[in-house]
């Protein structure tokens, strides 16, 4: 069997080497068979302005343990980018979020912004932006109800292919936000040539935003950076009300994390669509 680069990419300790690749080849094989026979399945966190009014959600995949229950894409997304996987698992969320989507329009539900995590790989495939267009086109959701997340990484990474690919999905309507904002490296050049609407904080800084010494200059510089830039700001990872109160003080724009919803299975979202979507569309 090929695999792209082996295990050779793992810094484990040597003798937890042995176990760490035979785990890789159970959650390759896993997600092939998960690809198969739909043993994926996307999760929706939903975000939230100030006011509660829910105005976007994140799509984040779960994959289907046969008998130990669910894992979670830390676990298997490095496994699906090491072995190609990733391709056609991204595509099948691309796929599928698209699907849920217009079934939930087509419900009469009200529309609002679903974003879909976007691994570096594939964006430094050619056909990517084809991939999104025939998406859009075959299934009708309206590109400015997509948003696409990349990292520091991929903005980074081979900048004039990434560029003109984001460029022409954003002429679409498309949205895109920077993921873990802050964590990675990204030139101030680049944020600012790119069609970049959002920068998401990472978790790490919201976590200690009301600690002594803690992170609360970072954000406070990140929104100005941001609103400078003429984007908007949404904090992953909110957790408490006083994180909450000190995120609001800041100006943040969107919120999202446990303190409002977990990542919920789809079928617990349209009643969360009819009753916290007031006064959009
Ligand atoms: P992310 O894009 O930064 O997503 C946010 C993660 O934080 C999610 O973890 C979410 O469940 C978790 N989270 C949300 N609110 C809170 C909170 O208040 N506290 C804490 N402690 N955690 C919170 P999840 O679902 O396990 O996903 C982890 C990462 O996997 C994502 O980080 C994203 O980078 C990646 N991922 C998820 N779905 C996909 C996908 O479809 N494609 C790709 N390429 N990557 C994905
Ligand atoms: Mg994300
Ligand atoms: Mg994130
Ligand atoms: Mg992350």
């Amino acid at each position: 069997r090929s695999k792209k680069s082996g295990g050779n990419r793992f810094t484990f300790v040597s003798d937890e080497i042995s176990s760490a690749a035979a785990e890789a080849n159970d959650l390759e094989l896993m997600m092939r068979t998960a690809l198969k026979e739909g043993g994926f399945e996307v999760y929706y966190q939903p975000q939230y302005l100030e006011d509660g009014t829910l105005c976007g959600m994140e799509a984040l995949l779960r994959l289907h343990h046969p008998r130990s229950g669910m894992i979670l894409p830390d676990r298997f997304i490095p496994v699906a980018e090491d072995s190609g996987l990733i391709m056609p698992i991204g595509n099948w969320v691309l796929e599928e979020v698209a699907r849920q989507f217009m079934a939930w329009s087509q419900a009469g539900l009200p529309q609002v912004r679903i974003a879909v995590n976007v691994s570096p790989l594939q964006f430094m495939h050619s056909d990517f932006l084809g991939h999104v267009q025939r998406v859009l086109a075959r299934s009708g959701m309206p590109a400015e109800l997509l948003e696409l997340e990349v990292t520091e990484t991929t903005v980074m990474r081979n900048i004039e292919e990434i560029a003109r690919q984001m460029r022409e999905l954003a002429a679409l309507g498309v949205h895109f936000s920077v993921d873990d904002f802050g964590t990675g490296y990204s030139s101030l050049r680049h944020l600012h040539q790119l069609p970049i609407k959002t920068l998401k904080v990472d978790r790490s800084f919201v976590e200690r935003i009301t600690e002594t010494n803690g992170t609360y200059s970072i954000v406070q510089a990140i929104l100005s950076l941001a609103h400078s830039l003429g984007m908007q700001v949404v904090a992953e990872g909110v957790e408490r009300k006083d994180q909450f109160e000190v995120l609001k003080a800041l100006q943040c724009d969107v919120f999202q994390g446990y303190l409002f919803s977990y990542p919920l299975e789809a079928g617990a979202i349209p009643p969360l669509l009819e009753t916290q979507t007031a006064g959009i569309r």
